[in-house]
C-alpha cells in the first residue's frame, strides 16, 4: 500500500492549532488518481489565491487497495512538491481502513472510499473543534461520503475532473434508465443527452453498460446524491462546453430533480516546466517545429504486443516524426493495475527502432507530457481522451486524434470529433476486441499533420487554446466563477 506520510499526528495537531489564527478552512477530498488529485491539488492552489491567503486548505489522502484504477504511483512528487512549497496546504492521510473491499476496479475503490465515513466523521470533527471548515469539496468518486459532512453541517460541494458534458450524460442517467428498459450495450440505437450530439450507446462507459451492474447502480445512486450538493465545480470553462454548460444550468440534464449550482473553473492542470535536461525534450528539441507526433494513453493505458506491433507498422508508414510513450500490462496482471515500463526490444518489431531512429522517439515509461506537449516540435496528440489529457492538449494548442480505451474516453472522444472538433477522428477497437490496423493510424497521423481536414482542427485547437488561457485570466469565466464560491466560503454560506 503506498502510504504518503507527510503529517504524522502530533504534526497534525500543531497543524491545526496553527490554524486557528485564521477564521476559516476548506477541506479537500480528492482521490489518488492522477488526473483526480491533480486538479484538485490545483483548485487548492487558486483557492488560496482568491482569498487573498485567509482561508488555509487541508487534503485529505486516501489509500486505496493497490489495484484500483484509481492509484496511481506517479502522483506522490507531486504531492511532495506541494507539501513543501510552502502554500498554506496541508496533506492530512486518513487512518487506512481495515475493510478490504470486495469486487475488482471502480467498485473496489468506491466501496473503499465509503469505508472511510468513520475516518472522515472523526477527521472532520477534529477540524472543526479549531477551525471554521467553510465547506468540503469532494472528488466526483467520493460523493458516497457526501452524507458525512452534512450530518456536520459542512457546505459540501463536488469537484468534476471529466467535462460538462460527460457531467450532463452522468445527471441524466437516472432518466436514460427509465427511458430504457435494456442494457446500453444491447441497444443500436443513438441516445440522446441533453447538451452534447447523439452519440452510440456502445460509446457510454463500461461501468454504465450492464443495468444489474452494482457499477451501474452506483451511478443511479450517485445522481441523487448530487443534487443535494451546494454545487458543482467543473474542470472545464464556458468557451469550451458552453452548450452542455447551458444544458446543466438550465435544468435539462436533470428533469424533476434539482441540479445544483454549476461552477465551471478550469482548465485545472498540473502544469510545472520540465526540466531542459529530460532526455524527451532533448530530443524534441532537435525536431522541426510542430513536426512530431505524440503518443499517450494516461495513467492506465496499455496494449497488447498485437497492437503494439500495429501502431509500430502505422508509425513507420506515415513517415512521420514521433514520440512514443508506451507502457505495458504484463500477461496475467489485472486489467486494472497499474501499467508498467518495459524493454521496448522486447515488445516492438525487430528493427523497428533502428528503421526509426533518424524519426522516432520511443518512451518506455512515464512520460513527462505537459513538458512534451508544451514543446513547439509537438504537432499532434494521438490521445485516450482522458479529460486531463484533453485540457493540457487544448492550453497547449495541439490538434488530436482520439483513441479511446477506458472509462468515460469514447464519450470525449466523440465530443472531440462531433461537437468540437478538436479531433481529427476516433480510432476505436471494432465490437469485440479486434485491433486498430496500422493502415488506420497511418492515415489518421497523416492527415492530422499534414491535409486539409488536419489544418482545420488546428485553427480550431488554436481559437480553444485562446479561450482557455482568457477564462483563466482575471475577470475570465472560470476566474469569476471560483472567486465568486470563494467570497462565500470566506464570508460564510
Ligand atoms: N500523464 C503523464 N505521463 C504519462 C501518462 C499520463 O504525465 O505517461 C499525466 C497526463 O499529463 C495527465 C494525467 O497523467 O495529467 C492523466 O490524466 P487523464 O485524465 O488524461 O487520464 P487518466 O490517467 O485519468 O486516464
Amino acid at each position: 500500500m503506498k502510504q504518503h506520510r507527510l503529517l504524522t499526528l502530533p504534526h497534525r495537531e500543531k497543524k491545526w492549532a496553527s490554524d486557528r489564527m485564521k477564521a476559516r478552512k476548506v477541506v479537500l477530498f480528492p482521490t489518488p488518481g492522477a488526473g483526480h488529485l491533480v486538479a484538485m491539488v490545483e483548485l487548492a492552489k487558486q483557492i488560496l489565491h482568491h482569498s487573498g491567503h485567509t482561508l488555509s486548505i487541508t487534503i485529505l489522502q486516501i489509500h486505496p487497495p493497490s489495484t484500483s484504477p484509481l492509484n496511481s504511483s506517479n502522483t506522490s512528487t507531486h504531492v511532495q512538491a506541494v507539501a513543501a512549497s510552502g502554500l498554506d496546504i496541508n496533506f492530512v492521510d486518513l487512518p487506512p481502513s481495515d475493510y478490504d473491499p470486495e469486487g475488482e476496479g471502480l467498485m473496489q475503490t468506491l466501496s473503499y472510499i465509503e469505508s472511510q465515513k468513520p475516518a472522515l466523521s472523526r477527521t472532520l470533527t477534529s477540524i472543526s473543534a479549531v477551525t471554521t471548515v467553510s465547506a468540503i469539496v469532494l472528488d466526483m468518486f467520493c460523493i458516497g461520503v457526501a452524507g458525512v459532512p452534512a450530518e456536520l453541517g459542512i457546505p459540501t460541494y463536488v469537484l468534476y475532473t471529466s467535462g460538462a458534458a460527460m457531467l450532463a450524460t452522468f445527471l441524466y442517467l437516472p432518466t436514460l434508465d427509465m427511458k430504457y428498459d435494456r442494457d446500453f450495450r444491447e441497444l443500436k440505437e443513438l441516445i440522446h443527452i441533453p447538451g452534447r450530439s447523439p452519440v452510440p450507446a456502445s460509446a457510454m462507459p463500461i461501468p454504465l453498460q450492464e443495468k444489474k451492474s452494482p457499477s451501474y447502480q452506483w451511478f443511479i445512486r450517485a445522481a441523487e446524491l448530487y443534487s443535494k450538493l451546494d454545487g458543482l465545480l467543473v474542470n472545464t470553462f464556458e468557451g469550451l462546453q458552453p452548450t452542455p454548460i447551458k444544458a446543466l444550468t438550465d435544468g435539462l440534464c436533470t428533469p424533476g430533480s434539482r441540479t445544483p449550482p454549476i461552477y465551471p473553473v478550469g482548465p485545472l492542470l498540473g502544469l510545472r516546466p520540465e526540466s531542459p535536461e529530460h532526455d524527451c525534450i532533448k530530443w524534441l528539441d532537435r525536431q522541426p517545429h510542430a513536426s512530431v507526433v505524440f503518443m499517450c494513453f494516461g495513467s492506465m493505458g496499455a496494449f497488447s504486443p498485437e497492437q503494439i506491433a500495429e501502431i509500430a507498422d502505422g508509425l513507420e508508414r506515415s513517415g512521420q516524426r514521433f514520440l512514443w510513450s508506451i507502457r505495458i500490462r504484463p500477461s496475467g496482471a489485472s486489467q486494472f493495475s497499474e501499467p508498467e515500463d518495459v524493454d521496448p526490444r522486447e515488445v516492438l518489431p525487430e528493427g523497428f527502432l533502428e528503421r526509426t531512429k533518424e524519426k522516432g522517439l520511443v518512451w518506455p515509461r512515464w512520460a513527462p507530457q505537459v513538458g512534451i506537449l508544451s514543446h513547439p516540435a509537438v504537432g499532434g496528440f494521438v490521445s485516450h481522451c482522458g479529460w486531463n489529457s484533453t485540457l493540457e492538449s487544448v492550453w497547449f494548442g495541439v490538434p488530436m486524434i482520439s483513441w479511446p480505451l477506458y472509462a468515460e474516453q469514447s464519450m470525449n472522444a466523440y465530443e472531440l470529433v462531433n461537437d468540437l472538433g478538436l479531433s481529427l477522428g476516433v480510432l476505436m477497437k471494432e465490437e469485440g476486441g479486434g485491433l486498430v490496423k496500422g493502415e488506420e493510424l497511418d492515415k489518421a497521423v497523416r492527415s492530422l499533420m499534414e491535409g486539409q481536414e488536419g489544418k482545420k482542427v488546428r485553427e480550431k485547437m488554436k481559437e480553444a487554446k485562446n479561450m482557455a488561457r482568457k477564462a483563466v485570466e482575471e475577470g475570465g469565466s472560470s476566474y469569476s466563477a471560483l472567486a465568486s464560491l470563494v467570497q462565500k466560503w470566506t464570508k460564510g454560506h
